[in-house]
């Protein structure tokens, strides 16, 4: 079949399976990969090639379907997409449309959901495919499924070929995280030598004749709080002090903070945002909370999360100081005029990481480990079990700790979120030179057979499981992170030492999409079967072949 029909063929399959993410039929995928090789003599012969890798401490039992070609030589590509998709609430009435190109285009051109201008122009030309996951991205996975079709057939294929299609990408990455594993195993058997990692997600475009290439990824981590600050009776608030009052004080200091807005190449960060914060009070009462925490989002280039989170522990300590002074000035007009007083303020600004905090404690005098960790262990099957999410576990987790520190004193710890996304470019690999070469040879392919220019984006800004591509931070980060990450090696955890011992160049070759997540959700139908199709072709034998 020629490859543009079979893309197209594919893509409509694959749309048709549901596969919501973060929920059981994710595992949809599976079937639709167990046909997809079984229509493949190459992977009817070679059942060992191909198959459904389990993704480590998953309560939902979800696995990454996976297919290797062994062509000759060492040097090997690995071709990733996630398999996972938002869900189609957005489509409301019409939600069960939503997985047909057909069904989907015919609500949208029967005017059944409002239509921006744009929608409709696009509605108006037949250009475009629509579809919840057609864009974001089982379009570009077909893509990668209809060449590794092609090469299985070829005799003599110069290299390997590794596609994985992952789950939970949309939500934290626990497919990509888990495949590292795969790849590591299959390095060791077959003495794979991986060249690039290529993800195939969509983007967004401001002109159509320019074609864009990412050669790096955004990172993102999400530092968390608990602060933890003095009881007091809402009568007698002097003798207290108030964790709200605390955190409002670090969350107004580091919001939208521009030490972490960072540029490098064509990228410029955004701000930190604070996603979330919230007393940790479940019933009304008289008193003040003991805890407050928040949770934030930091996008980052080339600053790692040791760099990051130091930062911030400085800011929190003069928030604190701030706080401390306010509070006093405060109090001094009451305690002029009351008969009664509740003595003087002192409170020091005391602010630790989670390691800091967890060490303490553990040096301090009868406290038993076992129970730590049995209250860990809880935590996290709570976690598992659904009965609260991660998030509030972590708090738990934080909480828990904290109160088995001897001093009651008010203070502020500070740790890290799942999920950590690293930030990685192609820059910072000793391959460089050849990366740059081979931009150039792309450019003038893209020049000589479709007349475009090409634009190179430094880093995806969506975040991607690109970031689990290469790590190129020290050992030191890699501590700092597993110390510092809540239920790190528990419940969340990211082989950082593997995926640096395989460090490859990493590239994202697209299609045009528009309204990703959306019921606008589509994809520019000649990138999706032609460009991007030939590009990836190029990238992966220019590879192969060097
Ligand atoms: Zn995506």
């Amino acid at each position: 079949m020629v490859r543009k029909n079979r893309i197209e063929e594919l893509a409509r399959e694959y749309v048709s399976v549901k596969t919501h993410t973060g929920t059981e039929m994710e595992r949809n995928a599976e079937a639709f990969f167990s046909s997809y090789f079984e229509n493949i003599p190459y992977f009817q012969e070679n059942k060992r090639h191909r198959g459904f890798y389990p993704i480590k401490k998953d309560p939902l039992k979800r696995n990454i379907s996976w297919a290797f070609y062994k062509g000759q030589g060492e040097k090997t590509v690995v071709l990733i997409h996630h398999s996972d998709t938002v869900d189609t609430d957005d489509f409301g009435l019409y939600k069960d449309k939503a997985y047909n190109l057909d069904q989907a285009k015919e609500v949208l051109s029967q005017g059944k959901l409002p239509l921006s201008k744009e929608l409709k122009e696009d509605l108006s030309q037949e250009k475009w495919f629509y579809g919840r996951g057609i864009s974001d991205m089982k379009g570009g996975g077909s893509i990668h499924l209809a060449l590794l079709e092609e090469y299985v057939q070829e005799e003599n294929f110069k290299g390997n070929i590794l596609l994985l299609a992952v789950p939970d990408e949309e939500n934290s990455s626990a497919g990509m995280r888990s495949a590292s594993y795969l790849m590591k195993e299959l390095k060791d058997k077959y003495n794979l030598e991986y060249v690039v990692m290529l993800d195939v997600e969509p983007h967004e475009r401001s002109d159509e004749e320019k074609f864009t290439i990412y050669d790096g990824s955004i990172g993102k981590m999400m530092p968390i709080f608990l602060v933890r600050g003095k009881l007091a009776h809402t009568g007698q608030i002097y003798a207290g002090f108030s964790p709200i009052h605390l955190l409002s004080g670090i969350v107004r200091k580091t919001e939208l903070d521009p030490q972490f807005v960072e540029t490098r190449g064509t990228t410029t960060t955004p701000g930190p945002t604070w996603l979330y914060m919230k007393d940790r009070k479940y019933v009304y009462d008289v008193s003040l909370p003991l805890t407050a925490g928040g949770y934030m989002s930091v996008l980052s280039l080339s600053k790692s999360p040791l760099e990051i989170m130091e930062t911030l522990k400085k800011s929190a300590e003069e928030a604190f100081a701030e706080v401390i002074a306010d509070s006093k000035e405060r109090y001094k007009p009451f305690k002029e005029t009351s008969a009664i007083t509740y003595g003087e303020m002192e409170y020091e600004p005391i602010v630790y990481t989670f390691d800091e905090l967890l060490s303490l404690v553990k040096s301090q005098e009868g406290i038993s480990l076992e129970e730590l960790e049995e209250k860990e262990d809880a935590i996290v099957k709570g976690i598992q079990e659904g009965e609260f999410d991660r998030i509030e576990g972590s708090y738990q987790w934080m909480e828990y700790v904290l109160s088995q520190l001897n001093h009651k004193e008010p203070c502020v710890v500070i740790g890290m979120a799942a999920p950590y996304y690293p930030a990685v470019n192609n820059g910072d690999l000793p391959s460089k030179e050849k990366t740059d070469a081979f931009l150039e040879d792309f450019a003038k392919e893209l020049k000589d057979v479709y007349g475009m220019e090409m634009e190179v984006q430094n880093y995806f800004t969506g975040i991607c499981d690109l970031s689990y591509g290469m790590f190129t931070a020290s050992k030191e980060t890699i501590d700092y992170v597993e110390n510092n990450l809540m239920l790190w090696g528990k419940d969340y955890e990211i082989p950082l030492h593997l995926i640096k011992e395989m460090s490859m160049p990493v590239f994202n070759i697209g299609p045009w999409g528009k309204e990703l997540h959306r019921y606008g959700e589509r994809v520019y139908q000649e990138d999706l079967l032609e460009k991007v199709p030939h590009m990836v072709d190029f990238t992966i034998r220019k590879f192969l072949e060097q």
